[in-house]
């Protein structure tokens, strides 16, 4: 007993395997439902604590009170050798502390998983680099974007599992948990892409819960109008092609398709050993419909996800030229007013608000 034990340790510390995690229960997350309503209620700004890393660090969330009853979340720091992502998560939450109003409520979780972030600054030197450092939360990791649920099914929290049957690391558990109790109506996550080629802000087609095409117009409509703002105010988004065919398809994504057809998505990331770049990617669940749930409160429509790359993943006080860095904190603060205005603005609103607070 005692040597299978020992086997097993030293067999994942070899591999550098990830530890096993269980499921976050529903009754041990921190924030809960009635915290959330009375935040909806209250309509002031607020900080809390999504939940802990397996490093035992405290992953923040901000909630900040719109004009309307819709709801958005922004993510930042999915992917932890993105770092530039994380500053613009942060710029967003300074400028709706000092005042601005936005049309939706939103929650910022400014750095999804600060222990690989922390892995990624622990390297000054290597930051931005290919060796993507901080990106995946071990060596053996999936991609922390692609372990989400199958689509058009809700995120089961009694088991915690993928589309693929692995277990979902627990930053991305307490994520899920999150979207499920608040329910937003769209998503913007953010990340940054070392090819500056491809910066820019994508939309995901949405569908039924079966992948039959809901309409792409709206989705990619609201995905340019951001991009539009960034170009104006002279920021670089390259990858939607604004000047000679705008669009809002990230390259690697499958062609969206007219609305009742069935849309292909893209299951597979990064080509990494074991599948761990393959699986369901946060876009991808997240504009699939959920119908049909045991638990009918999970049910909900497709989600707005747009998906922001940053161009470069350093922080503008990692670049060493000085007229460069000043060009970096203008483009991070034109990437967060960008979804400031326009993403949490009065433009291409859904059909209808979330009842969280209502009810
Ligand atoms: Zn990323």
């Amino acid at each position: 007993m005692r040597i299978a034990f020992i086997v097993i340790f030293l067999s994942s510390w070899v591999l550098n395997l990830p530890a096993r995690e269980l499921p976050v229960k529903k009754d041990n997350l921190p924030f809960s439902e009635e915290n959330l309503k009375k935040m909806l209620i209250e309509k002031r700004p607020a900080e809390f604590i999504l939940g802990q890393t397996k490093e035992r660090r405290n992953i923040e969330a901000w909630f900040f009170p719109g004009t309307s009853d819709y709801n958005a979340l922004v993510i930042g720091g999915v992917h932890g050798s993105e770092l530039s992502s994380i500053e613009v998560t942060r710029a967003l939450i300074q400028q709706l502390l000092a005042g601005s109003k936005s049309y939706y409520n939103v929650i910022i979780i400014p750095s999804l998983f600060p222990d690989n972030a922390l892995k990624a600054l622990s390297s000054p030197g290597r930051i931005g680099s290919t060796d993507n450092l901080g990106r995946y939360s071990m060596t053996a990791s999936v991609d922390p974007n692609r372990q989400m649920p199958t689509p058009g099914k809700a995120y089961d929290e009694n088991n915690g599992l993928d589309h693929l049957g692995r277990m979902i690391e627990i930053e991305n558990q307490l994520l899920l948990q999150l979207i499920q109790t608040f329910k937003p109506q769209r998503i913007i996550n953010v990340h940054a892409i070392r090819n500056t080629g491809y910066g820019g802000v994508y939309a995901d087609p949405r569908t039924d819960n079966t992948g039959i095409a809901l309409g792409y117009l709206s989705d990619s409509q609201l995905a340019i109008t951001i991009a539009r703002y960034i170009d104006e105010h002279g920021g670089n988004v390259n990858g939607n092609n604004l000047y000679s065919n705008p669009t809002a398809l990230y390259y690697k994504d499958p062609e969206p398709v007219p609305t009742g057809n069935f849309q292909k998505r893209n299951m597979a990331g990064s080509i990494l050993d074991s599948n761990r770049g393959s699986g369901v990617s946060l876009g991808t669940w997240a504009s699939t419909a959920v119908t049909n749930d045991i638990d009918p409160s999970k049910n909900r429509d497709a989600m707005r996800i747009i998906t922001m790359e940053y161009p470069g993943c350093k922080r503008p006080a990692d670049y060493k030229d000085p007229s460069e860095q000043l060009f970096q904190q203008k483009q991070v603060d034109i990437y967060s007013s960008s979804i400031r205005i326009i993403f949490l603005g009065n433009y291409y609103v859904e059909d209808k608000p979330g009842n969280m607070a209502k009810k």
